[in-house]
């Protein structure tokens, strides 16, 4: 018997948008490094896109970078979250590449790296808008001056980040500010730069349209690969794959009731005072899966008439009642993944993976 809830994960759909886009941007001369944080880098994912020929895989925890690192120890990995103080020794132990903009956590890992006798590579961080991480523009030179004394550590690349706290998308400016701040370190440093890294999936679109500064030579690339869009534009990726993931549950309650609540409302189970509309009777399922494993407005139901009404911790409620299918106890719904709930599912030791995978695909 199949256990529930399961998150369906089609590595034959994942491998084939690996090998697209990593193919795609190597025909601009750009190298790629996927990200896989979505997924926990599960050993199976890491080992489906780096059969297709990327190298370099990145992910924001040192937890899941040490499980990969284990199963692919020949793989490049990059830790994609600035480095805490109390986590230098693992970075420069188990992690090739880490993304940086903080002097004092590049002296750190150049110590602990002379300790280990190894040298760590360094990605220096440059804000060119999005106000997450990274060193100002005007505060750029300076920095790279100081970083370049630091014994242990070596400089290999410059990069930035897009559409993640601002919502600043990359465009040919702030994209060409950054190849010209490149340009200027590697002046500075006396060598090319492997990585002069142009943002994430959604950098894509400006390579197709061919408005990506020429000195751009690398980018991150998670949701491209994972779920064969680009969420941040809400745009198809030409070629790319969308059946990647799926998520089942199984129905566990299946009742007419009334769609408003009956007694004094106080609060639900997260705090929250709910709100409902009279809609009279309704028919409702109610899920084995539930917030704590998933978020629910990341899910869309593949039956387009069942609505996903709300949930406490470990229960998800449906509105069925328009659906065409007479659901029944036991029966599963299956739901699209968006990247939030794919995260949270990998996340959830409650939701069982199961790989497929086409026979002949390689
Ligand atoms: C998550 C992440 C990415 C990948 O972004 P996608 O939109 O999923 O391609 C790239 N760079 C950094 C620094 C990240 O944290």
């Amino acid at each position: 018997m199949a256990y529930y809830p399961r998150l369906i994960v089609n590595l034959s759909s994942i491998k084939h948008n690996a090998k697209l886009i990593r193919n795609f941007l190597a025909s601009h001369g750009i190298s790629t490094i996927a990200v896989t944080k979505g997924t926990t880098s599960h050993p199976k994912i890491v080992g489906a896109i780096s059969s297709q020929g990327i190298k370099y895989i990145g992910d924001s925890r040192i937890l899941n970078i040490k499980k990969a690192k284990q199963r692919y120890p020949h793989l490049s990995y990059v830790l994609l979250r600035l480095p805490m103080l109390s986590e230098i020794e693992d970075v420069v132990r188990f992690v090739d590449i880490s993304l940086n903009s903080e002097l004092e956590v590049i002296k750190a890992l150049g110590q602990a790296s002379k300790r280990y006798g190894v040298i760590h590579k360094v990605i220096l961080m440059v804000d060119v808008g999005d106000r997450r991480e990274g060193i100002l523009p005007d505060d750029f030179l300076g920095f790279v001056k100081k970083a370049k004394e630091i014994d242990g550590v070596k400089i290999v690349g410059v990069g930035a980040n897009f559409a993640c706290f601002g919502g600043v998308l990359p465009d040919e400016k702030n994209l060409s500010l950054l190849s010209e701040l490149s340009q200027d370190a590697e002046n500075i440093l006396g060598y090319p730069l492997e990585f002069i890294s142009g943002g994430s999936t959604s950098s894509i679109h400006l390579v197709a349209h061919g408005k990506i500064p020429k000195k751009i030579n690398n980018l991150r690339v998670g949701t491209g690969i994972l779920l064969g869009i680009d969420d941040i534009r809400d745009i198809e990726i030409e070629g790319a794959k969308k059946d990647t993931f799926y998520l089942e549950a199984q129905i566990i309650e299946l009742k007419e009731k009334p769609s408003m609540p009956f007694g004094e409302i106080a609060k639900d189970a997260f705090g929250n005072v709910p709100h409902f509309e009279d809609k009279g009777i309704r028919k409702r399922a109610i899920l084995g899966i539930g917030k704590q494993d998933v978020i629910l407005s990341s899910l869309k139901p593949i039956d387009e008439k069942v609505e996903i009404i709300g949930g406490s911790s470990d229960h998800m409620i449906l509105d069925v009642t328009a659906s065409d299918v007479n659901y029944k106890i036991g029966d599963i719904i299956r739901f699209r993944v968006a990247y939030t709930a794919m995260l949270y599912l990998f996340n959830s030791s409650y939701v069982v993976k199961k790989f497929i995978e086409e026979v002949g695909s390689e």
